[in-house]
């Protein structure tokens, strides 16, 4: 990476966007050095700004699933430019998408667009305050559901990362209805559940987390929030923003079997267009407007180009469900060349890793929640993570992140990542 180009944009930009990014989690702040400002990308390759090649393990945080530049994807995008850009009236585009979502997960009954996963996860929680009546609802701790207001305690990703406790302009009101606890702690769910009888609208969880590095479910766990879900009234929602088309083509619901009452999607269903979409049971969704009183609207939802990219990605997933398989055969590749690289590096790790989500804790303790995800040496990841960029691996910039495969990687370009943490382990322990 030549630093000098870089350097300038970097200052360019802190003289007129906050902190020179527009999303937090771009920033190195806690990696330290400047970000990498990219110029294009093309499968499984980033490009900066002085030419330099990047393997990309983050996907654009998620649904650059079959690789940057996907042809079709490209192509219909082009093709929908030339016819429209937006209407903010419907088009059959929007029908056609809700229902291939519809034939692809499990309880859609009913799916509105939104812009964002934020937007998503906003509206699902209005949503279930809205259909129960009541006010409150459950977030585990470094849970990730977007930045709006009731979601910001206790959140993952840029808010773990830059450990912000408090986030200032969240009024107490705003977070005072947000019941937290540990994530995989079913004893803690039961717990606020009986404490706040009949005043939880709704449990929201990332069936598999990626906002704390890569954390999966114990076994029993989401089976015990659908259990108690059932009895105490309160809607189960899933935030498969990361999850969704990756894991399985239902997503979490599908690969772990279990059934959700609201789900809430992102990134991946715009193919890296901004996208987000919630749905669920008709019973539930029938409450939002114009069909019920719980307002939700947007200018842009729907918007065309949003869908024909993300509805040729969909499409192509779906035409071809072995896709999803090869990125998941791949990523045993990779987890199997770390584990036995980080093995004879000899220093505690914990690789965790769920289908194509992985990520690395350097820790001597399993990973399985906030606190022991928090516990991890962060220190040491920030050198891990600078040894990588040099040599030409993009991780996310922060422990608290999982890593995103994508199919466009090659098995060459798994050994020499490989290669490179088994170079990058060395360096660190000369140092
Ligand atoms: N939910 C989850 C699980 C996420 O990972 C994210 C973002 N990474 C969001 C919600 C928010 O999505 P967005 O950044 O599109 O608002």
């Amino acid at each position: 990476m030549s630093i000098d180009k870089n350097t300038t944009l970097f200052s360019r930009a802190q003289q007129s966007i906050p902190g020179g990014v527009n999303s937090p989690v771009r920033a190195f702040k806690s990696v330290g050095g400047t970000p990498v400002f990219f110029e294009k990308a093309k499968g499984a390759y980033l490009y900066d700004v002085q030419g330099q090649q990047y393997i990309d393990y983050i996907a654009s945080w998620g649904p650059m699933i079959l690789g940057h530049g996907y042809e079709p994807v490209v192509k219909a995008i082009q093709q929908q430019v030339e016819k429209a850009t937006s209407f903010g009236a419907p088009t059959e585009l929007e029908i056609e998408m809700a229902e291939l979502i519809k034939s692809m997960v499990p309880n859609v009954d009913l799916i509105r667009m939104v812009n964002s996963g934020t937007e998503a996860c906003m509206s699902a929680l209005r949503v279930a305050r809205g259909y129960t009546g009541r006010n409150k609802f459950i977030k585990f701790e470094g849970c990730y559901h977007g930045h709006a207001d009731p979601f910001l305690v206790k959140a993952g990703s840029g808010v773990a990362t830059f450990n912000i406790q408090t986030v200032p302009g969240v009024t107490a009101g705003a977070a005072s209805d947000t019941l937290t606890c540990a994530y995989n702690d079913l004893d803690a769910v039961e717990k606020l559940a009986t404490d706040n009888k009949g005043e939880i609208a709704a449990i929201i969880v990332e069936p598999v987390a990626g906002n704390m590095g890569c954390i999966l479910p114990k076994p029993g766990f989401l089976e015990g929030l659908r259990r108690i879900c059932d009895e105490e009234g309160m809607v189960l929602i899933f935030d498969e923003v990361m999850n969704g088309f990756r894991l399985a083509l239902g997503g979490a619901q599908e690969r772990l079997g279990i059934d959700a009452d609201l789900v809430t999607y992102g990134k991946v269903i715009g193919a890296g267009m901004p996208v987000g979409a919630f749905g669920g049971k008709k019973q539930i969704m029938e409450v939002v407007a114009p069909l019920g009183n719980v307002y939700q609207a947007g200018t842009l939802s729907g918007n065309p180009v949003a869908m024909i990219a993300g509805l040729t990605l969909l499409k192509a997933l779906k035409a071809t469900p072995e896709l999803l398989m090869e990125l998941d055969d791949k990523t045993q590749y990779l987890k199997d060349g770390l584990e036995e690289v980080l093995k004879a590096w000899g220093q505690p790790y914990v690789i965790n890793h769920f289908g194509s989500m992985l990520s690395i804790h350097f820790s001597n303790q399993p990973v399985i929640d906030f606190a022991t995800a928090a516990a991890s040496d962060t220190v040491l990841f920030k050198k891990f993570f600078h040894a990588l960029l040099k040599r030409g691996i993009y991780l996310p910039p922060s422990a608290f992140e999982s890593w995103f495969l994508n199919n466009a990687l090659t098995v060459d370009d798994l050994d020499k990542t490989i290669r490179a943490v088994k170079e990058s382990l060395e360096e660190i322990s000369k140092r």
